[in-house]
């Protein structure tokens, strides 16, 4: 990954070229087009897929018509105190207010105006959030979300060139002015007025994550390969201002050896994880993307998630849960003993113990020594459990933005480069422990139409982006 500087600018091609075609990039691809732009987007895969087709593909936004059609009230500032709760207020404040408002009307813009079929996702609230404000396409996938976005795409006339990676940034006097890329049958120059860095963050980069998430070195990569720090590079080669980058989504919660996702509702609805050994060992409620560096810790690296048939039909909703099943990674048995005995663990009496244990918080709806407080109902047999380990999902350092999506250098906007989703830096601060259930697909939506918007409105000089 390089950046050129050339003496004057390259003819555009298009007013603004977008690099990557995940959920951020074809988002501000339909935001620049529906502004007037003319756009081009690039992308290094044949089809537009990223991490966001990998991903559940749940969105968080707040006052949306999904919620209030549910009765759900809720606001911008509740979504933004969220964030703020989770991040132990160490998330960019810039971006968590521009992310949190613009999200809502976002949903709102992709269904009413691009026919995106958002749903509220039904059954239970996702860790840290105060109400219901998932959104989801029907699927319940990021793949479904992907595709639907290209197909909007495609009906726009958005030009997408596939098979095609950026590899140079092109500047000229300062200002980012298109991007050369490798294709196969050679390079192609491509001028624009505004680049939009739509291309994810570098959890697929071994060395980069060894050297800013040492915790998750060794950690299975459950994101999209393609994640492999080009935004990075290009800011670091451009004195651009970089922020949280030790920050990331983690999970632990898939399943192992199988690597399927296993939804965190399983813990949320009322269940919990055990080590080899049969015991707790953590506050389950706190998040599965701190969790995934604690099951590393474990013997072996892996753990077990522990809940019941009520929980599994909550979670059956989603698809990777009903993959997971029909692969056997999700095991049962009347008994805690016979559970024990199906999972392989040794210390069969101690798991005994524990589950019995966790009946009786859940009964009582007390607060445990780990700090969880137990609401839900207590397990009921028959039990089901799955090996699981820790992995990285994606990471939640980049570039700094302000709220335009502009990038900064020494607090000042480079003219014309824009940033959002996982390129550019998140919401959730430098701590696995900070990622809120969403924040990826949010900056990814919420801002990448902030970009798109701001991209097309730069050519005109609007006032909006100075
Ligand atoms: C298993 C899993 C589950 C997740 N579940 C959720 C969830 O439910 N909710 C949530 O909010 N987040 C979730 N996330 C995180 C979420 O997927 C990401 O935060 C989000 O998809 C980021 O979107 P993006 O458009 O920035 O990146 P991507 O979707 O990764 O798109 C970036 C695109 O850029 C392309 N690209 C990269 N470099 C170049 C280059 N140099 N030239 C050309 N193209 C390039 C890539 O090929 C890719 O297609 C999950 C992640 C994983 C891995």
């Amino acid at each position: 990954m390089s950046v050129r500087h050339l003496a004057r600018a390259p003819a555009p091609a298009a007013d603004v070229l977008i690099v990557g075609a995940g959920a951020c990039g074809l988002t501000a691809a339909l935001a620049a087009a529906d502004a007037g732009a003319s756009v081009v987007v690039v992308e290094r895969d044949k089809v537009p897929a990223g991490s966001t087709a990998l991903s559940a593909g749940l969105v968080p936004a707040a006052g949306t018509a999904a919620q209030a059609r549910a009765g759900i009230q809720d606001s911008a500032e509740a979504l933004a105190a969220d964030i703020r709760r989770k991040s132990h207020g160490k998330a960019n404040e810039t971006l968590v207010r521009a992310a949190s408002e613009a999200a809502g009307p976002a949903i709102t813009w992709l269904g009413e105006r691009h026919g995106l079929p958002f749903e509220l996702v039904d059954g239970f609230v996702y860790p840290g959030h105060g109400v219901r404000r998932m959104h989801a396409m029907p699927e319940r996938s990021g793949a479904a979300l992907v595709d639907r976005l290209r197909q909007a795409a495609e009906e726009a006339d958005i030009t997408i060139l596939t098979g095609a990676k950026v590899e140079t940034l092109s500047m000229a006097r300062g200002r980012a002015v298109g991007a050369v890329l490798a294709r196969p049958d050679g390079e192609e120059a491509i001028g624009a007025g505004a680049v939009v860095l739509a291309c994810n963050g570098y959890g697929g980069n071994k060395a980069a994550v060894a050297r800013h998430i040492p915790a998750l070195a060794q950690a299975l990569w459950f994101g999209h390969d393609g994640n492999d720090g080009s935004a990075l590079a290009w800011g670091e080669a451009l004195g651009a201002d970089l922020a949280d980058l030790s920050g990331h989504q983690g999970h632990g919660s898939v399943a192992h050896p199988h690597g399927i996702l296993i939804t965190w509702a399983t813990m949320t609805a009322g269940g919990f994880q055990v080590d080899c050994t049969g015991a707790r060992f953590s506050d389950e409620s706190e998040g599965y993307s701190e969790q995934a560096a604690r099951v590393l810790a474990r013997p072996g690296g892996v753990a077990y998630s522990i809940f019941d048939e009520r929980i599994a039909a909550i979670a059956r909703q989603f698809e990777d849960f009903r993959r997971a099943e029909a692969a056997g990674a999700v095991l049962h048995g009347d008994t805690g003993g016979a559970l024990a005995a199906a999972l392989g663990l040794e210390h069969a009496a101690a798991f005994r113990a524990t589950l019995e244990e966790a009946r009786d918080l859940a009964g009582a709806g007390g607060r445990d020594r780990f700090g969880r407080v137990w609401e839900s109902p207590p397990l009921a047999p028959p039990f089901y459990g799955v090996c699981v380990t820790g992995a990285l999902f994606h990471t939640q350092g980049g570039l700094v933005t302000d709220a335009a999506a502009r990038v900064l250098k020494a607090g000042r906007p480079i003219p014309g480069l824009f940033a959002a989703g996982g390129a550019a830096v998140g919401v959730s601060g430098p701590d696995a422990a900070g990622y809120l259930s969403g924040n990826g697909l949010l900056t990814a939506i919420a801002m990448g139409r902030v970009a798109g918007m701001a991209a097309a409105g730069a050519l005109s000089n609007s006032p909006c982006v100075g």
